[in-house]
């Protein structure tokens, strides 16, 4: 991509240059080559930017759901059509591998298609005579404007676990991007721009924490779906409930997975491998702590191990890399202090993926697969998200003593577990505490028809993204009770 000018924002159906003149550079990951500018918007542009989405709320809530979800089959067919070029440039900003950027566009694209059942899905319910001639009803009704700010490491895919519900229930919605992946979302709005929506229904702010701040505080703007990390997570979900707006506000993760001796050896390798290293461990679902019990330590140590020493790291443009870069030289650094922290608190590093060297290398910031075992359970690294290509694996003498580890940690993200037996299986689906589980699944990520359930430390409100539950985030209910006049003696 050669385009290195200042990136516009959108609103009120048109492309807008920001008003501030702070900007920050955004590189290639995998090269340190410079893509694009993002500019950092002023808190006036997201005053105006709200003003028009409320003005827009009042005739677009008014267009009839099945008017309004014509224009998300249109999106749908232009993203598909799309798709190669959004995957390219989100493996360029991002450094995830060409592969893995179309999988997330096929998410991004499913929770259109899940959106388009809004006409059912938004549905009330009612009793006829809950007294002699009286109704009463239940109605779903728009929430008004709604905001998404989203995290760098799915720039396609998290903005639409929100965005197409919101509109399809008849809300108008401001998504601001992470500015560290801002020309993925630049792309997909230039298809939006083909909607011929009415003006205002869905916009774009670019900018960091304080366009996030100014989103949090505006009186205009009625609900919040935030994604990022924990801390982050925590002030925005406070500081929204403080400004009245609704609020969804997923967090960070620390994914264990536990494997039993009687896991398939190889399938349960490639899938934990996967799992840990896709995106270079950027997912919220990332296997990050492996837990073996009895004989399985022997069995997935040497496994893993040659598993991770195989992975073809470089630039995922490259069809037969099988693994990126991670998002930027800090990130480089911290995850690479991160392994020191774990090996000084005792472990031993059996896979050691830093400093790779070689051409494919230079200007990237790379850490290839990296694995650190004997890890004690009071190893700070056992409780810290490291958001990157790091397994730490450790060990349990059984089931009991694996699922207790696992629920005595903060974070309540996803849980895995790789077995042949079934009563296993159950035990920890019954008693694992995290709101995404997998069992001989390595990124238990819910089809845009369920919900994306984090508990503890990774979610904090009541209604999740997608599923039911994203109809229900974006509509309020309001219940009529009615007594029409006669019409309870009166024969038609
Ligand atoms: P981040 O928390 O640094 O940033 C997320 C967004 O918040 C960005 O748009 C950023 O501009 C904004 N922001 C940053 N500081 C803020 C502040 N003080 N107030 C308000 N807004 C602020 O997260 P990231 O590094 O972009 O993303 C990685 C994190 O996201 C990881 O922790 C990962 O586990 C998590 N994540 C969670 C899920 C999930 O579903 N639970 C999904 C994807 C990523």
């Amino acid at each position: 991509m050669a385009n290195q000018t200042i990136l516009p924002n959108y609103y009120n159906g048109k492309w807008m240059i920001a008003d501030s003149g702070e900007k920050l550079e955004v590189r290639n990951p995998a090269n340190g080559e410079l893509i694009s500018y993002v500019p950092l918007s002023s808190r006036n542009t997201v005053d105006e930017v709200a003003n028009c989405a409320r003005k827009a709320f009042s005739e677009w809530r008014r267009t009839p759901v099945t008017k309004r979800i014509q224009y998300l089959f249109k999106l749908k067919d232009l993203l598909e059509e799309n798709l190669e070029k959004i995957a390219q440039t989100i493996t360029d900003e991002c450094g995830k591998t060409i592969h893995e950027s179309r999988g997330e566009l096929r998410r991004a694209i499913e929770n259109v298609e899940v959106a388009c059942g809004a006409p059912l899905n938004m549905q009330g319910y009612n009793n006829e005579d809950i007294a002699t001639g009286i109704d009463e009803i239940m109605i779903r009704q728009p929430i008004g404007v709604a905001a998404v700010i989203a995290p760098f490491n799915f720039p396609a895919m998290i903005p639409f676990w929100f965005m197409p519900y919101a509109i399809a229930t008849g809300n108008t919605c401001i998504i601001k991007p992470s500015e560290r992946v801002p020309n993925t979302m630049n792309i997909i709005f230039e298809l939006i721009d083909q909607l011929d929506l009415p003006d205002g229904v869905i916009n774009m702010v670019h900018g960091d924490h304080r366009v996030a701040d100014a989103i949090l505080e505006h009186p205009e703007i009625n609900s919040i779906s935030f994604v990022g990390s924990t801390p982050v997570a925590k002030i925005v979900y406070e500081k929204a409930a403080k400004h009245g707006k609704r609020v969804q506000a997923s967090g960070g993760a620390k994914n264990p997975i536990i494997l039993l001796p009687d896991a398939d050896p190889e399938m349960s390798t490639r899938i934990v491998a996967d799992s840990a290293f896709g995106c270079a461990g950027q997912r919220c679902l990332a296997a990050s702590l492996a837990i073996t019990v009895g004989e399985a330590r022997k069995t997935f140590r040497e496994a893993l191990g040659e598993k991770a020493s195989s992975i073809n790291v470089g630039y995922g443009l490259d069809e037969s890399v099988e693994m990126g870069p991670v998002i930027t030289q800090q990130s480089r650094s911290r995850i690479e202090s991160l392994i020191d922290e774990g090996t000084s608190n005792g472990a031993k590093i059996l896979v050691d993926g830093r400093n790779p060297e070689g051409p494919a290398f230079r200007g990237g910031n790379f850490v290839k697969p990296t694995i650190l075992e004997d890890m004690q359970p009071n190893n700070p690294l056992v409780r810290t998200e490291i958001f990157g290509p790091v397994l730490s694996m450790m060990h349990a003498e059984t089931v009991d003593d694996a699922i207790k580890l696992i629920n005595s940690g903060d974070y309540g993200n996803m849980a895995c577990l790789f077995t042949s037996s079934g009563a296993s299986a159950r035990k920890f689906k019954y008693e694992a505490e995290a709101g995404n589980i997998g069992i001989n699944i390595g990124v238990a990520a819910p089809m845009a028809f369920f919900p994306f359930s984090g508990w503890k430390d990774s979610f904090f409100g009541d209604l999740h993204g997608q599923g039911k539950n994203a109809f229900e985030f974006f509509t309020r209910q309001k219940v009529v009770v009615e007594r029409w006049p006669d019409t309870w003696t009166r024969t038609f």
